[in-house]
């Protein structure tokens, strides 16, 4: 492995900016005599003027010795390498240079056995672009697999021949095309022609790491071509077959048009899905984004919308929950509601004025319900809150002491329940 001749770091690592913290823990090792250098992400986040969302640092030093340079450092992963050290405001995963070994299962490595030689590490990365190492002390860049050109041709391109790469770890393939969407890159031609034959491998791999890139992808901005890709490529077909038909018609761009937050935009995926819960189940979300995107599912805005009341309106946000209202509206314009704009406006208007739309704004509680009904606690309390919520969802302006006490009174009469009877 000759590395190429050194460049000259690009302007942007020059001006890098780096947190004092991660500086301090390159600088104590380095100090201490072994080699260390910030790798991966955030390396290639520097070079293209993006802030990196978290630091690594590829280091000569195992884990013992790691562990005793620093004071403060979690074991997330001695077996394999990694510690973690925190810093003042964050922390920096510190890495051994390692190999893997032994790929048997395409899903993790039987091994990996430490190095001595950086290229080594960088060597065992997925792409060229995510295999660069930078010291920011000496300003010097590694730089073995022409990372630095593929940022420049903005282009995605594994680390030595693909099939191969792919067929040691089948989650590669989906970051090629979950990188090339959020970088807007391209794929290497012999990148890209690896994929169909690496879908068998892509199979095995564990859901969650599945789900981590489909999440990075379906955020990004570029979210209609990395759809397009993963159709292409037969990553969807094989991990999502029920988005399919979805993502062949016309729901890339209704994703696209939706913010990017993860709750709305699975929304905005799932809309015309007819199996939408298999897709959720498969995710394994955490148990709120889960109840998000199955509310924004079960009550969407219908298409009726445009003729709706002030008290439709009202109706809709109770079943709904008026926080999700602005995400709703958002799925339906891009799926293309009629008049979207002044449905927008309708609701915007209706909600500014706080209706009560829960149980919980009525001007009565429980205790009330059960004074005016002269019954204790029992089912009937739960079923007259109920109907006094939606006589106040149709007229607000009855939501007083006064005018629930009447109505219910008179509710409880026609059911023969009065004050003082026995619940
Ligand atoms: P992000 O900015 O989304 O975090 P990243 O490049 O930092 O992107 P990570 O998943 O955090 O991606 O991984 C850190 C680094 O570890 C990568 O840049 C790459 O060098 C290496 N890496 C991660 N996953 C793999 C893999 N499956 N195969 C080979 N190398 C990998
Ligand atoms: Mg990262």
């Amino acid at each position: 492995m000759s590395e190429r001749a050194p460049k000259t770091p690009p302007a942007a690592l020059e001006r890098a900016r780096v947190p004092a913290g991660v500086l301090d823990v390159l600088e104590r090792l380095q100090e201490a005599g072994f080699e260390a250098y910030l790798v991966g992400g955030c390396v290639r986040d520097l070079v293209t003027g993006r802030v990196p969302n978290d630091w690594d640092v590829a280091t000569q030093a195992i884990p013992a010795e790691v562990q005793r340079l620093f004071r403060k450092v979690i074991p997330t992963g001695v077996a394999h390498g990694t510690v973690t050290v925190l810093v003042s405001g964050g922390q920096v995963e510190v890495t051994t240079y390692r190999v893997e070994a032994g790929y048997a299962d395409g899903r993790r490595p039987d091994r990996v056995e430490f190095r001595r030689d950086l290229v080594e590490d960088l060597a065992r990365r997925d792409f060229s672009i995510n295999a660069m190492a930078f010291d920011p002390k000496s300003g010097e860049l590694r730089d073995p697999f022409g990372g630095l050109e593929d940022l420049a041709r903005r282009t995605v391109r594994c680390v030595g021949d693909a099939v191969a790469r792919f067929g040691e770890d089948g989650l590669r393939p989906l970051r090629a095309v979950r990188f090339a969407t959020v970088l807007d890159f391209a794929l290497d031609p012999a990148t890209e022609a690896a994929i169909p034959g690496a879908v068998s491998v892509f199979r095995k791999v564990a859901q969650e790491r599945v789900r981590d890139e489909f999440l990075k992808l379906l955020l990004s901005p570029g979210v209609e071509r990395g759809l397009r890709l993963l159709a292409s490529t037969g990553l969807l077909a094989a991990a999502f077959p029920e988005l399919v038909p979805a993502v062949a018609s016309g729901v890339r761009a209704q994703v696209a048009a939706v913010p990017g937050r993860v709750e709305v935009r699975l929304a905005a995926l799932l809309a015309s899905v007819p199996a939408p819960e298999a897709v959720l189940e498969r995710l394994r979300l955490p148990g709120r984004t889960m109840e998000e995107v199955r509310a924004l599912l079960a009550h969407p805005v219908p298409e009726d919308a445009p003729g709706w009341s002030d008290a439709d309106v009202r109706r809709w946000a109770a079943r709904l929950g008026a926080p999700r209202v602005d995400d709703a509206l958002w799925v339906a314009a891009a799926a293309g509601l009629k008049a979207a704009d002044e449905v927008r406006a309708q609701v915007d208007r209706v909600l500014a004025s706080r209706p009560p739309l829960t149980v919980r704004d009525l001007a009565l509680d429980g205790r009330g319900v059960m004074d005016v009904l002269g019954v204790g606690p029992s089912p009937v309390v739960g079923e007259a809150t109920q109907w006094l919520l939606q006589q106040v969802l149709e007229a607000p302006a009855n939501n007083t002491e006064e005018a629930l006490r009447r109505l219910l009174s008179v509710w409880g009469e026609a059911r023969g329940l009065k004050r003082g009877a026995p619940g």
